[in-house]
């Protein structure tokens, strides 16, 4: 299938994906709908899940990881989260996937506490999801699921954007959420509009730094005191930092310097399978 090549969904401004053959079979052509195509995903194994390791700078190791979903589709080939979450978000299939990724992190997450404990997890949660009404018995089943994990190894990570739309909603749910155990944090942090009284009141553990912000370290300095920024407004009301999309050794060595608790980027390690994750953990170990 060296020849397919395909338009997104964003393109297009719909659900579809085209996929052509090639020039010779260009009528062949046919439209992919995604979200028909994301029903029978589950069944078909066609999710994969990775997990992208976080580098604590203090204690000079690895103490957690990110789960991030993959969509391997027969004829489309990697479909990226970006285009199908959104498209997941629109019908209740959200709920599904999540539980998907839920189950499989939490499993990935048990196998590896034997070994190493107190190790976390932190699953990326739609704004859709999280203020449904069902959302935090949800997450208290699927932790009753898995009895040797702590809840506060699992972190849940929330964008701005939802925290901010619905901040009366957010904050109970946020309440319910730390009374269960688990920890919250907030995604992309810095791309959305935040308003700082929220922000404090809210009982969050993280803040996470943006990418598009680590990007510009050593480039730019205006995004590097937006950096600098974050991470002493979250210092002041108690707040962790982490640091996403780290690159480079300047980067890394900004924010080590700036005291960011927390780094996760290709420079220390890209999203794993579950066996290279074992494999760095007993390393470090060892
Ligand atoms: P995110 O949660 O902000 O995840 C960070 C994204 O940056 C990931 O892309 C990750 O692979 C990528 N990344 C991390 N470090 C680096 C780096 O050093 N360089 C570069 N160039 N990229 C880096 P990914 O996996 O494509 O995910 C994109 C977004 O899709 C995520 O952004 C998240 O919002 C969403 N997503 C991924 N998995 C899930 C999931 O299981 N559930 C939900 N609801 N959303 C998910
Ligand atoms: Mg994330
Ligand atoms: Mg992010
Ligand atoms: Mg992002």
């Amino acid at each position: 299938h060296a020849d397919l090549a395909m338009y997104h969904a964003k393109q297009s401004g719909r659900n579809s994906v085209y996929v052509f053959k090639n020039e010779l079979e260009t009528q062949l052509t046919r439209t992919v709908n995604i979200e028909t195509e994301l029903r029978y995903a589950i069944e078909r194994n066609e999710f994969v899940l990775v997990f992208q390791p976080q580098y604590a700078l203090e204690q000079n190791q690895f103490t957690g990881f990110e789960a991030l979903i993959r969509w391997q589709h027969p004829e489309m080939g990697t479909v990226s989260p970006e285009v199908f979450i959104p498209v997941a978000e629109r019908s209740d299939f959200i709920i599904d996937l999540t539980d998907w990724v839920l189950s499989q992190a939490l499993t990935t997450l048990q196998t590896l506490s034997g070994e190493h404990p107190n190790l976390t997890l932190s699953v990326n949660i739609s704004a859709r999801e999280l203020i449904r009404s069902d959302f935090v018995e949800r997450i208290r089943q699927h932790l009753s699921k898995h009895p040797t994990i702590n809840a506060c190894q699992l972190e849940l990570e929330i964008t701005e954007r939802i925290a901010m739309e619905q901040p009366q909603k957010a904050l109970m749910i946020f309440q319910s959420l730390r009374r269960l155990g688990v920890s919250l944090a907030l995604d992309d942090f810095g791309t959305g509009y935040s308003s700082l009284s929220y922000l404090k009141r809210y009982p969050l553990n993280t803040l996470k730094i943006d990418k598009t912000f680590v990007d510009e370290i050593g480039i730019d300095e205006e995004d590097e005191a937006v950096c600098k920024a974050i991470i002493s407004l979250a210092k002041a009301i108690g707040y962790q930092t982490i640091a996403e999309g780290v690159e480079n050794q300047q980067q890394a060595e900004f924010l080590r310097t700036h005291g960011c608790d927390f780094i996760q980027g290709y420079y220390y390690a890209k999203p794993l399978k579950s066996d290279a994750l074992t494999a760095l953990f007993a390393n470090q170990t060892a």
